[in-house]
């Protein structure tokens, strides 16, 4: 009777609301730094991102979203302002400014955190063509972050940033800077079209620019499991990336599009909807995955 889902999602939303969840998830030995990167648009990168940083901050872990898309959709979400007089991340790659200076706590998320984007981030895909170093700009100051954010909060468990949906040199800020690609896709008919592009790039900067970088994280989004078509694209997926598919794929669900228009991430807005759980259970199986890799 206790193990129906009702009974779960109402034992979930408890827990979130009173921050009570028995079994912290592990720690990773040092800093994950994650790019969540897909240059489709609308396939679930900034839902993804927000909501998988406040699960894993809701389960005791220490996380920082960069928002890298000028839209400042992932800002939104978890209520950070990014109007165009806020530091934002176009100050840190144009201008230089430390992110530290730059970086919010997520208000009602105690051990997230935030750096925004502003609209104005639109601009530096074009400023930054004559900027020295112009790959390395996120890389050097995050590195630099990092041990400030050490010595006043303890050490950050992952780095998330949310990437705009193309591959120029924003997206490429983010690739050189971290560790693991995250992408995600959606159970749908042209999922696979425009992933080898991805691949290609992610190749390339591992060659000339990031020797360490990986894909180590396929997330399946926006899954319908009415349809015959979300589990081909499912099934296909996993054949060609095998156990870096996350085994749970994120439902389609209208909790999880709501959110945003409240400022909240799903697991604070509906704790206990399919959604959140699935964000709960993904980011439980993307911190267990780090401690094998
Ligand atoms: P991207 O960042 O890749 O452009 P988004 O995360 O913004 O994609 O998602 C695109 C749209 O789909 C948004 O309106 C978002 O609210 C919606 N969406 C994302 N994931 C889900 C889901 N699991 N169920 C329903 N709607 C979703
Ligand atoms: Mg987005």
């Amino acid at each position: 009777m206790s193990d129906t889902p009702l009974a779960v999602a109402a034992a979930t939303a408890v827990q979130v609301r009173e921050r009570r969840f028995g079994d912290p998830l592990p720690r990773p030995s040092r800093t994950r730094v994650l790019t969540v990167a897909n240059q489709k648009g609308g396939v679930g990168k900034t839902t993804s991102t927000v909501n998988l940083a406040a699960a894993l901050a809701l389960q005791g872990l220490s996380v920082l979203v960069l928002d890298l898309d000028p839209q400042g959709n992932a800002s939104t979400a978890l209520g950070v302002e990014h109007h165009v007089e806020v530091p934002s991340v176009y100050d840190v790659l144009i201008d230089g400014r430390p992110l530290a200076e730059v970086v919010v706590a997520v208000g009602d998320l105690p051990g997230l955190w935030c750096a925004p984007a502003t609209l104005d981030l639109a601009g530096a895909e074009i400023e930054l063509v004559s900027v020295v170093a112009r790959e390395h700009r996120l890389r050097k100051a995050l590195g630099a972050y990092l041990g400030a954010h050490e010595a006043e909060h303890g050490r950050l468990d992952y780095v998330l940033i949310d990437c705009p949906p193309s591959l120029g040199l924003l997206t490429l800020n983010a690739l050189v800077c971290a560790d693991e690609v995250l992408i995600p896709i959606q159970c749908e008919y042209y999922a696979l079209e425009g992933l080898g592009q991805l691949l290609r790039t992610v190749g390339l900067v591992t060659e000339e620019l990031n020797p360490g970088l990986h894909v180590s994280t396929i997330l399946l989004t926006m899954y319908d499991a009415r349809t015959r078509l979300a589990a081909q694209v499912a099934e296909e997926v996993r054949t060609h990336f095998g156990d870096r598919v996350l085994r749970t794929a994120i439902p389609r669900s209208v909790r999880v599009s709501e959110a945003p228009s409240y400022a909240q991430t799903v697991l604070t807005y509906d704790p206990g909807s399919t959604g959140a759980l699935s964000y709960l259970e993904a980011a439980r199986e993307l911190a267990r995955q780090g401690l094998a890799g």
